[in-house]
């Protein structure tokens, strides 16, 4: 199956904006119609022995549906062009996209540095998949920068990167720790969903395979779970061939609600930097509040990696709250009219989370993860002010 991203894909000159909306698309290809359908099938019948063998010989592609269909190839072109690399590969969850994108590249023997602030479900994995192959996993401190040459071992084959950090939101200097790890040998693997590909590029800040968790921001609307993992022109052959081995295919409709939620991207994310940083200041003089991590706030540690290198905020950041009963975060949580209590985050609504573990410091007091959605500001913060004075009024 031929690419499609040929007739409609702009040139690299072009604006992402332009991008998001004509990319990935070729509308004379299907009857007229502007959105690449939702394509259905497992069996791709070839007309005679001669296109079958021709196809089989060449990328999967167009043999069988597991290795996807035009509505999949839509999908992959377009991330693969949004982040900058050669070539992306669907997953049927962002975990899927992250746990492969480690497993590719690592075998028996092998040493891989992961962050301390990696997402919880993906240091499950490395602890308790990758342990059982004798692969040797070291949490590293996130904002090791250069220094994680200390770390690197002659079979160190990979460094996973997530900048800002699950939860916790260290900015990593990237560039910093990518040399090291290409001077040791190894390639980095980035979980890339806090940015999305329109606010980091991963490739020109010396990434190898950058994943995002499309379930977020990409999907957009909370409808679908879906992962993408993007690679190098170098590393494409081992992620892809990896996939394949593992079955790893995901439904056309949620491919279909990925491709429709990217046309927005843009116009969302906006909303969602800018709700973001309005609710996040306004938490800072609240009395209950004892620190906002928020990246594009200039008073936050990672500020100044985080304006060196990417383009703008999403809606997802933290706050520390002092010490206090759990009666008052009841009662704070009770009183938020607009914000769901809910894990993941990037659709269009607000959503809000304790962190259960402890959280870093010696007398630090609850976590929370907060979700800034599409709703107007003033009503987020208003919400938000009602529920923290209702809070400390039962205290
Ligand atoms: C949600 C999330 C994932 C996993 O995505 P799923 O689609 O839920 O499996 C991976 N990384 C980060 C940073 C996430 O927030």
């Amino acid at each position: 199956m031929k690419s499609i991203s040929h007739v409609t894909t702009p040139d690299s000159r072009e604006d992402p904006c332009t991008f998001l909306v004509h990319g990935g698309r070729d509308p004379q290809r299907f009857a007229g119609l502007v959105n690449t359908p939702v394509h259905r099938g497992s069996t791709i019948l070839a007309p005679d022995l001669e296109t079958w063998r021709e196809r089989s010989a060449g990328e999967p592609f167009g043999t069988y549906g597991r290795f996807g269909n035009p509505t999949t190839r839509s999908l992959e072109e377009t991330v693969a062009h949004l982040e900058g690399g050669y070539r992306s590969i669907i997953f049927p969850s962002g975990l899927a996209a992250c746990c492969h994108s480690l497993l590719a590249f690592l075998e028996g023997g092998d040493h891989v540095l992961m962050p301390r602030s990696v997402y919880g479900p993906v240091r499950a994995f490395t602890q308790r998949v990758l342990g059982r192959f004798a692969i040797e996993v070291e949490f590293y401190d996130p904002l090791a920068g250069g220094n994680i040459r200390d770390l690197m071992r002659s079979n160190t084959r990979v460094v996973y990167v997530e900048s800002p950090g699950s939860w916790t939101f260290e900015v990593q200097d990237i560039p910093a720790i990518a040399e090291e790890a290409h001077a040791g040998g190894a390639i980095v693997v980035m979980d890339n969903s806090w940015a999305s590909p329109l606010y980091f590029k991963p490739f020109e800040h010396g990434v190898d395979v950058s994943v995002q968790a499309a379930t977020k921001y990409l999907v957009g609307h909370s409808d679908a779970l879906l992962g993408v993992a993007t690679a190098r022109e170098s590393v494409w052959p081992q992620l892809q061939h990896g996939a394949h081995d593992l079955g790893q295919t995901a439904g056309p409709d949620d491919l279909y609600l990925a491709l429709r939620g990217i046309r927005t991207l843009d116009v969302r994310l906006r909303r969602h930097w800018e709700n973001g940083v309005m609710l996040a200041e306004s938490l800072l003089d609240q009395p209950l509040v004892k620190r906002v991590l928020h990246p594009a706030l200039p008073q936050d540690p990672g500020h100044i990696i985080w304006r060196r290198d990417f383009t703008g905020a999403s809606g997802l950041f933290g706050v520390e709250l002092h010490q206090m009963d759990d009666k008052v975060l009841r009662a704070l949580f009770s009183r938020l009219k607009l914000f769901g209590i809910g894990l993941s985050w990037g659709g269009f609504e607000s959503l809000i989370l304790p962190y259960d573990k402890p959280a870093p410091g010696k007398d630090g007091g609850p976590l929370l993860r907060i979700h800034a959605g599409l709703e107007s500001a003033s009503d987020l913060i208003a919400d938000m002010n009602e529920a923290l004075a209702f809070a400390a009024a039962s205290a």
